[in-house]
């Protein structure tokens, strides 16, 4: 792990960091960022980038400067950033998407931290095992993902990673469930099943249901019908990736059926967190940006 460079700390309080994205006004991002680099004493600025497509390679460009320790990278560059970087990490490249970038000695590297993010968000609220290296163990859990985006990519990588026994993707367009399921298999030898139709779900509950759909961030409505979710334990734990708003629907039909659930507060969070280390060479400063986030 890299540590604040002689010629980054040279430059005093003009370091900067940011986000890349279009738009990023809504971004948490900064509040605790910033709240994490001024606990440390750090002299560096979290700013928001909005970059439209065409000005992504320019944007990606600037990085390099001395005064940049890097960037996170948002909707809609996380696929596009990858060929503008100069090595991926391999997990990152498996996913596809890179969120954090770094610059060490004006060369950029692509991480994607919201795997880590969403493993230890688990962890946090109590699920699976900590294992050595920060690595976190699902072995004996079944998951259900719903979504086949971006983010629903990440945690598909993430949940076969951390061992789960069986992965089912639930998408409302089958064809990109079965890609991204296909994706997994090219990497994993690992059975994954994927529907379109939430029925379906009804004779395989799972301990463990992933909301990765944006259903539910602008409509008070749920990607999964409630009947379904009446089938499911009442052990099962049901995680949305959706932090804004934090009561989603999902999130208060698990509440009624006594089901244990969190938002997706923790997961940002985490990948946070990873992201400050890679950029600062330093533990991030946990309390601090769960604080910041009113956690
Ligand atoms: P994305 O790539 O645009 O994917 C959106 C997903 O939602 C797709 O699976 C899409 O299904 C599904 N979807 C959208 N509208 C739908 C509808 N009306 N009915 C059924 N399915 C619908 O977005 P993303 O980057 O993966 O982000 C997904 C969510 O994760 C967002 O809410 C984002 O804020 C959240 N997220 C949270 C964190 C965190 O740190 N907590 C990190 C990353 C993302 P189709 O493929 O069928 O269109």
């Amino acid at each position: 792990m890299s540590t604040l460079g002689e010629h980054q700390l040279q430059s005093g309080s003009s370091l900067r960091v940011g986000l890349i994205g279009d738009p990023v006004a809504h971004s948490y991002s900064p509040r605790f960022q910033q709240a994490a680099l001024d606990a440390l004493g750090i002299p560096a600025c979290y700013e928001l980038w909005r970059t439209p497509a065409p000005q992504l390679l320019e944007r990606v460009r600037s990085l390099c400067e001395k005064s940049c320790l890097g960037a996170n990278v948002t909707i809609p560059h996380k696929e596009a950033v990858l060929p503008l970087l100069d090595t991926i990490d391999p997990l990152a490249a498996r996913i596809g998407a890179v969120n954090t970038i770094v610059n060490r000695d004006e060369y950029l590297h692509g991480y994607n931290t919201d795997a880590h993010g969403l493993l230890h968000a688990l962890h946090e609220h109590g699920l699976g095992t900590s294992q050595p290296e920060g690595r976190i163990s699902l072995k004996g859990h079944t998951a259900v993902l719903l979504g086949a985006g971006g983010a629903a990519r990440g945690a598909a990588f993430a949940l076969i990673e951390a061992g789960v026994e069986r992965l089912i993707i639930l998408n409302r367009h089958l064809e990109r469930a079965q890609i991204l399921a296909a994706d997994l298999q090219q990497h994993y030898d690992f059975p994954v099943f994927s529907l379109s139709d939430p029925a379906f779900l009804i004779p395989h509950p799972a301990s463990l249901i992933i909301n990765a759909t944006s259903v539910g961030m602008h409509e008070d409505v749920s990607p999964l019908p409630a009947e379904v979710l009446a089938h499911f334990d009442s052990d099962t734990f049901v995680y949305d990736m959706i932090y804004n708003p934090t009561q989603t629907h999902l999130l208060c039909q698990a509440r009624i059926m006594g089901l244990r659930c969190a938002n997706g507060l923790s997961m940002l969070l985490h990948q946070g967190a990873q992201a400050f280390t890679l950029w600062t060479g330093q533990p991030a400063p946990l309390d601090v940006m769960r604080a910041s986030l009113l956690l």
